[in-house]
């Protein structure tokens, strides 16, 4: 039925949730807690797979750990079609059986948003994420993973020799974290000059005109609705192909692998996505020279003001601590792989695990 692996860290407890009567197949991950409480997004698919919530429990708790946050990693998942109508009643279900389950606090992730953490909120009273008249900060709107993607970029883009002025930018999955990524990007004077979602690839090498791509998005659902003289059109995937300095994987995991990584143009990956590159091709990304930023860095700006708003601070300190955080955690991180001559992913790792294993001597379990 499902595939967990264990290891030193964890996972502390994973539940599987079922109920007929409700439609609800669910199951949480609570990896890790030593840092504290875990928090970690609530993913709606049509089947979720137990090692992938195990797997982005994982990220979470080295996320949660690197980002300074009192927090621990978890991870939730439930099957559903993310348009059903039920979802309501299955939220609502799926929240009365995590009750009591106090290590974990879910957020939104794909598939959930600030309502369901509402129907959430209504019967556990802990959740981030939350609608602004519940006292949240709304972290899609307010693009606070996006923001984040972009103050990486501006360190990460020194080393790896490119001037975020006229930087081309292609995003694969022009969705929440995408579309707020090229925004904050194209205030910096980058250019997109690609963005994908799951219809297809809209590419014009001189540059898309962001504001006709959102509003083509918002009318038509998809990039594929953009108009423009030069856009070219690909598949879903060959955006991570196209020429640019700064490719953003902001869909789902794995995009990024050993039969694709060698086509790969850009000289900096910034991880948007959770998980989008996998083990095998960070290291040929290393080997062929490519800055590759990791998930758990450069996309932690969502959890960062999720446990600012569970703190009950503002916007402003939210956006603060985003910038601050990730600015030093991409330069020590980078340092750290050029001094000991790692791959960066390696060296983030070690960093995390070393907070979180300093917090688990001082606790029992
Ligand atoms: P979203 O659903 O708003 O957007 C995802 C986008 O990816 C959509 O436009 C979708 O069409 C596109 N997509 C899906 N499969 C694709 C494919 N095969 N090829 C091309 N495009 C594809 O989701 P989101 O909130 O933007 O999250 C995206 C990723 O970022 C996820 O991995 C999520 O876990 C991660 N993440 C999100 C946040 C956040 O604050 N929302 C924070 C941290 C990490």
């Amino acid at each position: 039925m499902c595939d967990i692996k264990k290891d030193e860290l964890g996972p502390l407890k994973v539940l599987h949730l079922h109920s007929s009567k409700a439609g609800l197949d669910a199951v949480v991950v609570v990896d890790n807690t030593a840092l504290g409480p875990a928090v970690g997004g609530v993913r709606v698919r049509l089947s979720v797979d137990t090692s992938e919530v195990q797997r982005l429990a994982r990220t979470m708790t080295f996320k949660n750990s690197i980002a300074g946050l009192p927090h621990g990693g978890g991870k939730a998942g439930i099957s559903m079609d993310p348009a059903s109508q039920d979802k309501k009643k299955i939220f609502h279900a799926f929240a009365e059986l995590i009750s009591s389950l106090d290590e974990y606090i879910p957020g939104p992730d794909m598939g959930s948003d600030e309502e369901c953490m509402a129907w959430i909120y209504e019967e556990t009273g802990r959740t981030v994420g939350l609608p602004e008249r519940l006292g949240g900060l709304p972290l899609d709107r307010l693009g606070a993973t996006g923001f984040g993607v972009s103050e990486c970029a501006e360190v990460a883009s020194r080393y790896a020799g490119i001037g975020l002025e006229g930087a081309r930018v292609a995003i694969h999955g022009f969705g929440s974290v995408g579309m707020a990524a090229s925004k904050f990007m194209a205030l910096k004077g980058s250019v997109i000059v690609a963005a994908a979602d799951i219809t297809g690839t809209v590419f014009d090498p001189s540059g898309l005109d962001l504001d006709g791509l959102i509003q083509a998005k918002a009318k038509t659902g998809s990039v594929a609705g953009y108009q423009g003289p030069g856009v070219r059109r690909l598949k879903p995937w060959e955006v991570l192909t196209v020429a640019c300095d700064i490719l953003i994987p902001a869909a789902t995991a794995d995009v990024i692998n050993i039969n694709n990584v060698g086509l790969i143009k850009a000289k900096l990956v910034l991880q948007g996505a959770n998980l989008p590159v996998t083990d095998e091709a960070e290291d040929a990304l290393y080997k062929r020279g490519i800055l590759s930023v990791p998930d758990f860095i450069a996309n932690a700006g969502g959890v960062i003001m999720a446990a600012m708003e569970y703190a009950k601070k503002g916007k402003d300190e939210a956006f603060r601590a985003i910038s601050q955080k990730i600015k030093e955690n991409t330069r020590l991180i980078i340092e750290k792989a050029k001094k000991e001559d790692k791959l960066p992913v390696t060296a983030a790792r070690q960093l995390a695990l070393e907070r979180i294993k300093e917090a688990m001597e001082q606790r029992a379990y």
